[in-house]
C-alpha cells in the first residue's frame, strides 16, 4: 500500500484543484490541505508575523469502502504516480 496502511477499510479519494494530484487519505473531510502543494499550519510563527493562509484545495471525490476497494484504488493511484499504465480513467 502506498497511501494508506495495509488493511485500511475506509478512506477518502481526493483530487487537488490546484495541482491535480489525486490521492487517498485516512482523513475524511469534504476538503483537505493538499499534501503535495498545500501547507499545514506552522505553529512556530511569531505573533507579529502574518498567519499563512491555509488553503484546503484537495476535494473529496468519493469515499472508498472495503479493504479490497481501498487496495485496488491505492494500487491504481500508485501506478499513475510511478509512471505505470493509467488508462483506467
Ligand atoms: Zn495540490
Amino acid at each position: 500500500m502506498y497511501y494508506v496502511p495495509d488493511g485500511t477499510e475506509l478512506c477518502g479519494y481526493y483530487e487537488c484543484s490546484d495541482c491535480d494530484n489525486r490521492f487517498l487519505s485516512l482523513k475524511v473531510a469534504p476538503t483537505l490541505v493538499c499534501p503535495y502543494c498545500g501547507e499545514e499550519p506552522n505553529m512556530e510563527i511569531g505573533p507579529d508575523e502574518e498567519m499563512p493562509q491555509i488553503v484546503e484545495s484537495a476535494k473529496l471525490i468519493k469515499m472508498i469502502e472495503g479493504e479490497e476497494e481501498v487496495e485496488k484504488m491505492d494500487a491504481l493511484l500508485s501506478l499513475a504516480i510511478t509512471g505505470g499504465d493509467y488508462n483506467w480513467l
